[in-house]
């Protein structure tokens, strides 16, 4: 059996969605001959790789790094599945569109942190901010949607079940917006 080459990544997520992952337990024995994880939190791999069967997001779009990242997994990937409310719609992480990305560096750099005008916050080592945070397909294709706030661990297991099995679920039975 050729094993699933899996990638798993979060961007502007808060991890959430990758414990509630771990959350499946013993589950994650029973699924683990089924694939290889090539990249993730998880492991040390370092570049995210070539020839990836599922890539697995979590997050949101909110910098220009999260950007290149998605585009690069986009051409790597053969199906990207945006895990969680914030890749799908933005949720918490789209707050920051309230007030703008100028706001949220001011708030963050400036007044939380306490710096004054010449320690302004880095430019080279910190990605810039995009002017509006976004979901994952506003960016790129995306193949499958699977919602909560985080995802529920009952969910991510029925998905990849299918996805393995070739069959489909009515996953509003697991998950939904907000759970
Ligand atoms: S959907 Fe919720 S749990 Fe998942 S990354 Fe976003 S805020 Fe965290």
């Amino acid at each position: 059996m050729n094993k699933i080459r899996l990638a798993t990544i979060w961007l502007d997520g808060c991890s959430g969605c990758h414990m509630s992952f771990l959350d499946m337990d013993e589950r994650l024995i029973e699924l683990a001959p089924y694939f290889e994880v090539v990249y993730s939190p998880y492991v040390d791999t370092k570049e995210f790789p070539q020839n990836v069967d599922l890539t697995i997001v979590e997050g949101a779009l909110s910098s220009d790094h999260d950007l290149e990242m998605i585009k690069k997994i986009r051409a790597n990937s053969k199906l990207i599945l945006a895990l969680g409310d914030c890749a799908i719609t933005g949720n918490i992480s789209a707050m920051k569109n309230l007030y703008g990305s100028e706001a949220v560096l001011q708030r963050g750099y400036f007044e939380l942190a306490d710096m004054n005008e010449e320690n302004r916050y880095p430019s080279t080592v910190v990605p810039k901010l995009l002017d509006r945070v976004i979901p994952l397909h506003e960016a790129v294709k995306v193949d499958y949607f699977l919602p909560g706030c985080p995802t529920p661990a009952d969910a991510i297991y029925e998905m990849i079940h299918a996805l393995i099995n070739g069959t489909t679920i009515d996953i509003s039975k697991y998950t939904r917006f907000g759970k």
